[in-house]
């Protein structure tokens, strides 16, 4: 079987350009006769994949030089405590709350201190981004945090929240590098690269400089000290190297399409396609309001279950994989980050419209 369209929310679709390079360097890598996976971190070799690495990142987003770019592991997970860990000087915070993710954020900071859920899209299964222009944030609270975007749910801060002055912490996993964003905005942004960017095993942080101190939680484990992974350039320890290495790949393969102002405009037309779609259906329904729609993961049902697992199963037979929802919220949802070509998506529209014609009563 060759490729398929592979609408994993993630791990997800990685461009192909950086899989056969990848694949091509396998057994030896720029004359060093050994692969990326055999190295040494502290080689010169993965020196400058690293380097070049953040580099390029910086150029992508527009990093001020008043951020540090960290490489970490342990997953989003591992940051819903380490924003705690490393932030809640005063043990409060602000928790907006639009989906599971943002949710178990809060659930983990409640164990450090006072998480307080300022605002909640749950009455409504998380369909919508709730108005956060004027919110009730306390003034001893030593952030807000929100996820950006909503993987399981489909939806996306199109505004971020008036933090009121303090500290922006944004998860942005499924969103990172669809856009260009303005980072001076965020005190901290992190995201998995499994959803956009690489394989499994790396995390993102990008925080301002003076957040990234000694003064922590007591307790907090050296590792999780954000000081430590920046005094150390993300080698205190030995770092998902391989994993780096096929980020930089992603982040190059990203300056070669344009950067993000090109994969926004890519990325706002392969959405179109499957909404205009879903609007204009009778048989599939989007199930996020309008206004709140994500770019990158799409949520849609027919109403009915037995229908649904009939939709998945005759697509991944055509194809088009990892369409189920998530266990969460059933229905299906197709994931389509930058690595997902518009044919992809126009193919699945067409399997869909015939799907639709036979099976609409
Ligand atoms: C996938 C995802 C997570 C969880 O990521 P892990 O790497 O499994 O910890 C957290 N937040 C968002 C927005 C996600 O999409």
């Amino acid at each position: 079987m060759g490729r398929v369209y592979n609408f994993s929310a993630g791990p997800a679709v990685l461009p192909e350009e950086v899989l056969k390079e990848a694949a091509d360097e396998m057994l030896d890598y720029k004359g060093t006769g050994m692969s990326v996976m055999e190295m040494s971190h502290r080689s010169k070799a993965f020196d400058t994949i690293i380097k070049e690495a953040e580099a390029d990142l910086r150029e992508l987003l527009n990093i001020p030089d008043n951020y540090k770019v960290l490489f970490l592991q342990g997953g989003a997970h591992m940051m819903f405590a380490q924003v705690p860990l490393n932030l809640m000087k005063n043990r409060k915070a602000a928790y907006i709350v639009t989906g599971q993710w943002a949710k178990k954020a809060y659930a983990e900071a409640q164990k450090y201190g006072e998480a307080v859920k300022v605002a909640s899209s749950e009455d409504k299964t998380f369909s919508y981004i709730p108005d956060c222009s004027d919110l009730q944030i306390d003034d001893d609270v030593d952030y807000v945090y929100i996820c950006e975007n909503n993987t399981i749910y489909g939806t996306k801060f199109k505004e971020l929240p008036n933090t009121k002055g303090k500290d922006l912490v944004s998860d942005v996993s499924s969103c990172f590098l669809s856009e260009p964003v303005d980072v001076s905005k965020y005190a901290v942004m992190y995201g998995g690269a499994q959803k956009n960017i690489g394989p499994a095993g790396v995390v993102i942080a990008i925080i301002r400089e003076d957040l990234i101190t000694d003064d922590v939680l007591p307790g907090t484990p050296t590792m999780l000290k954000w000081k430590t992974q920046a005094d150390a350039d993300s080698l205190y320890n030995t770092p998902p190297c391989y994993g780096i290495y096929i980020c930089g790949k992603v982040f190059k393969w990203l300056k070669k399409q344009g950067g993000l102002e090109v994969m926004k405009e890519r990325n706002e037309k392969k959405a179109k396609i499957l909404y205009d779609y879903l609007d204009s259906s009778k048989l599939f329904k989007g199930t996020v309001e309008p206004a709140s729609r994500s770019l990158m993961n799409v949520p849609f049902v027919t109403g009915d279950a037995d229908l649904d697992a009939k939709f998945i199963a005759e697509a991944t037979a055509a194809g088009f994989v990892n369409l189920k929802g998530h266990r969460s919220v059933g229905g299906m949802r197709a994931s389509i980050y930058n690595a997902m070509p518009i044919e992809g998506v126009a193919a699945l529209v067409e399997f869909m419209k015939k799907f639709e014609k036979e099976n609409l009563k």
